[in-house]
């Protein structure tokens, strides 16, 4: 059993769907599961990470937490570390998981590891393991962390289910407020523009139409949005689409791109290199459209069509359609 402390977000009124993916691999850990939520204003976000599994949360206020930026969450969550003193603590794979994460465990002298799948725990040392791609996301590594300090790990989205939320279940609130000082805020955050994002959004959709350097140029996509439409689903895209400029990387699925677990994932002239796979091998059923029958797609589908898409798809849409109507 080991003491975590989960750096939970927000998203909104809500809770983040990530830190709620990490509650409950925390709690896969057998011990106590805490909870950091920073800024005002996110009693809600608190109460869900209570029904989804934490036993405390962390309320950590300051004023400059709202306006600071990721210079003021790194000395709260160092304060945070300091005064419960958790065995590890778990970050998303956001900004703090990427900048905040890595400068406190700096200062605290603790172990990090990145863009972890799995984590359990080794009985006999008390340290956990953790998976983690590596090599471009042709290979997964297994590590462990030294004897001193707490363990740092940051977790790859939707790799964990969150827990069913339970409304009845208790937990404790605790309001905590910390220091942080103006002169230690040394970046200036301007302003914070929001995605233009239209529908659902590619991380929680339940079906993905992605494409791939197959479809040629930008102008297919509006046929891929079309079919995502009518599915209620969302655009995705190979980093070498996004690389061609045809769509934005906000569209980017895998190892440097978005990761997604839906329940369809379609895919149109994508080859299914590693490093794309790495960010849907979560998908629970794959249909690949591609012209080259050993394309690695196919290996990973549970349906394929080998031919060329410009002859597939608009006979797909127009049946999808027709169902729809029906
Ligand atoms: C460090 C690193 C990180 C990376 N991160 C990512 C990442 O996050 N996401 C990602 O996607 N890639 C990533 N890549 C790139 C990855 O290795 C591949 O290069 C990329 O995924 C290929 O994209 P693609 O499948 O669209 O193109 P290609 O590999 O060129 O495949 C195109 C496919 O389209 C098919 N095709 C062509 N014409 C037609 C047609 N008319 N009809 C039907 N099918 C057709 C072809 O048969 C082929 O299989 C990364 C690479 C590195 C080194």
């Amino acid at each position: 059993m080991v003491e975590t402390l989960v750096a939970g977000e927000a998203d909104g009124d809500a809770l983040d769907s990530a830190t709620a993916e990490m509650i409950a691999a925390a709690r896969g850990l057998g011990g106590n599961v805490d909870v950091a939520l920073f800024g005002s204003g996110l009693d809600q976000p608190a109460a869900e990470a209570i029904a989804v599994g934490a036993d405390k949360v962390w309320l950590v206020e300051h004023d400059l937490l709202d306006t600071g930026g990721t210079d003021a969450q790194v000395a709260a969550l160092e304060q945070v570390c300091k005064q419960i003193e958790p065995e590890v603590v778990f970050l998303g794979r956001s900004a703090l998981g990427r900048d905040v994460g890595p400068r406190v465990a700096f200062r605290l002298d603790a172990g990090l590891a990145q863009d972890c799948i799995e984590v359990t725990l080794d009985a006999g040392t008390g340290k956990v393991i953790v998976r983690r791609p590596v090599y471009g996301g042709n290979a997964v590594a297994t590590a462990t962390f030294g004897e001193d300090g707490p363990q740092f790990v940051i977790m790859r989205a939707k790799v964990y289910e969150p827990l069913e939320p339970d409304q009845s279940r208790e937990g404790d609130i605790v309001r905590l407020s910390v220091d942080i000082e103006p002169s230690m805020i040394r970046v200036r955050h301007v302003e914070t523009v929001e995605a233009a994002g239209e529908g659902v959004r590619l991380e929680d959709a339940a079906v993905v139409v992605s494409g791939g350097r197959g479809l040629g140029g930008p102008e297919p996509f509006a046929q891929l949005g079309e079919l995502a439409d009518l599915l209620g689903g969302a655009v995705g895209a190979s980093r070498a689409a996004c690389d061609a400029g045809w769509v934005d990387y906000s569209h980017q699925v895998g190892l440097t791109g978005k990761t997604i677990a839906p329940n369809v994932y379609i895919t149109v002239g994508i080859s299914g290199a590693s490093q794309h796979m790495a960010g849907c091998s979560g998908a629970k059923n794959i249909v690949a459209v591609n012209r080259d029958r050993e394309a690695n797609m196919f290996k990973e589908a549970s349906y394929g069509v080998v031919g060329d898409w410009e002859k597939i798809l608009p006979a797909f849409i127009e049946t999808v359609r027709e169902l729809v109507k029906s």
